[in-house]
């Protein structure tokens, strides 16, 4: 039988092992972690970003890093991507993307409701470079086909979307975007490359926060972009090396020990957020509840589809949120009363509806009313660790008393 190469393999033997080989010198089973930020080279290796290729070796760790690479190497086999190249964070990963891909008089679409920092970057600094930025409820495809422009390059998605857990069908989007001649990048933060593979469905750019599910413990900030070769060779010469908001060798050897255990993560998150979530949604105080794998969720049958792991976000609402939020926070002993998600540890956090709007999406009144059909007056946003479910639920129930 020929040796089966990292493509091939399933996915939880891929979580452990693509992208790193034992050292070649030491024989080092772990990764090692090198924090060198020059290599000693041959003499007369090109010195201009511009000559750089993707198969030289590595003379400068703003360029290329040999742990970095291993991390981005494990990536692209989890996401069946070509390539991948890391950042300092995923807001630097998004604004890498958009300022490489967009230039004056491009229009930028967006989905209305995105993480709330794309947004605010939308609106406030692409702007001042010429880009035309619009945004469309993204699961609304009549919308989206009459919101696409004859200069539109790039449209953004995010599914779930963050804090709604509003889906986008990819596929379907991808089909109306190709048909204007523009890209499609999806964050796929939410979703992890073990619940949606956006490149399988049509996308041309797929986008992780490492920060959240992929480095899963809290403890290290990244970001990733995934695409073809010629697409992320472009973009470590032009962003990569030149804003410089690379990955630090010793965060992407975080992440990759954490992302190692993705695959069992991502089975106890779905099994505890299914437990919370139908024991949220017979409590008196609860108003609603949004999870995709509830069948209750508006899109569960997209959901089926489109996601093999339902995640461990979700939502619900009571009847005074801030009130709540208030006791929530001095109440709960197990939760984290906490922004971010994704990681071991169970956080809840509670956004306003108007405070968001004003702040950061800017909705039209249908827009508006879209969102506030997911959200109310505001949600409880839900990152559901993998502790005992009962204990999740014990905790929800005395704070929520
Ligand atoms: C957290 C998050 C980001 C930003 O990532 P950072 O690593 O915090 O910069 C982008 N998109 C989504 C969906 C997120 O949840």
């Amino acid at each position: 039988m020929i040796k089966k190469e990292a493509k091939d393999w399933l996915e939880r033997t891929k979580v452990v092992h693509a992208g790193e080989l034992p050292d070649a010198v030491t024989g080092a089973s772990a990764p090692n972690l090198v924090m060198s930020s020059t290599f000693v080279v041959e003499a007369n290796l090109p010195f201009s970003a511009e000559d750089i290729s993707e198969d030289m070796p590595h003379i400068y760790t703003r360029w290329s890093n040999p742990t970095v690479a291993q991390l981005e190497s494990k990536l692209c086999a989890l996401d069946n991507a070509e390539a991948c190249l890391c950042f300092a964070s995923g807001m630097a990963a998004v604004t890498g993307l958009f300022t490489e891909l967009l230039s004056q008089g491009d229009h930028l679409l967006l989905s209305d409701v995105t993480y709330a920092g794309v947004r605010e970057f939308s609106n406030d600094i692409l702007p001042k470079f010429g880009v035309e930025v619009t945004t469309v409820t993204m699961s609304d495809l009549a919308a989206v086909e009459a919101a696409l422009q004859p200069n539109t390059k790039l449209v953004w998605i995010e599914t779930p979307c963050n804090p709604l857990m509003r889906l986008t069908d990819i596929e379907a989007v991808a089909s109306l975007v190709h048909g204007v001649g523009a890209v499609l990048g999806v964050d796929s933060t939410f979703a992890s490359p073990i619940a949606t593979k956006p490149l399988d469905l049509g996308a041309d750019y797929v986008m992780h926060s490492l920060t959240k599910y992929i480095g899963g413990h809290g403890d290290a900030m990244g970001g990733a972009i995934l695409s073809n070769k010629q697409a992320i060779a472009d973009l470590r010469k032009s962003v990569g090396i030149h804003s410089g908001a690379v990955l630090s060798p010793f965060n992407a050897w975080l992440i990759m020990r954490g992302a190692a255990t993705l695959s069992l993560r991502m089975k106890a998150h779905e099994e505890n957020a299914l437990k919370v979530a139908s024991f949220l949604e017979v409590q008196p105080k609860v108003s609603q509840v949004c999870y995709p794998g509830l069948p209750s969720h508006p899109q569960h049958d997209l959901a089926k589809k489109q996601m093999r792991n339902y995640s461990g976000m979700l939502t619900f609402q009571v009847a005074d949120g801030v009130a709540m939020a208030e006791q929530l926070s001095k109440k709960l002993s197990v939760f984290h009363y906490a922004v971010s998600l994704g990681h071991h540890r169970s956080l809840i956090y509670y956004m306003a509806t108007d405070e968001l709007q004003a702040s950061s999406y800017k909705l039209t009144k249908e827009q508006l009313e879209s969102y506030r059909a997911f959200a109310g007056e505001g949600l409880f946003r839900v990152s559901v660790g993998i502790e005992d479910a009962q204990d999740l639920c014990d905790d929800l129930a005395q704070a929520l008393a």
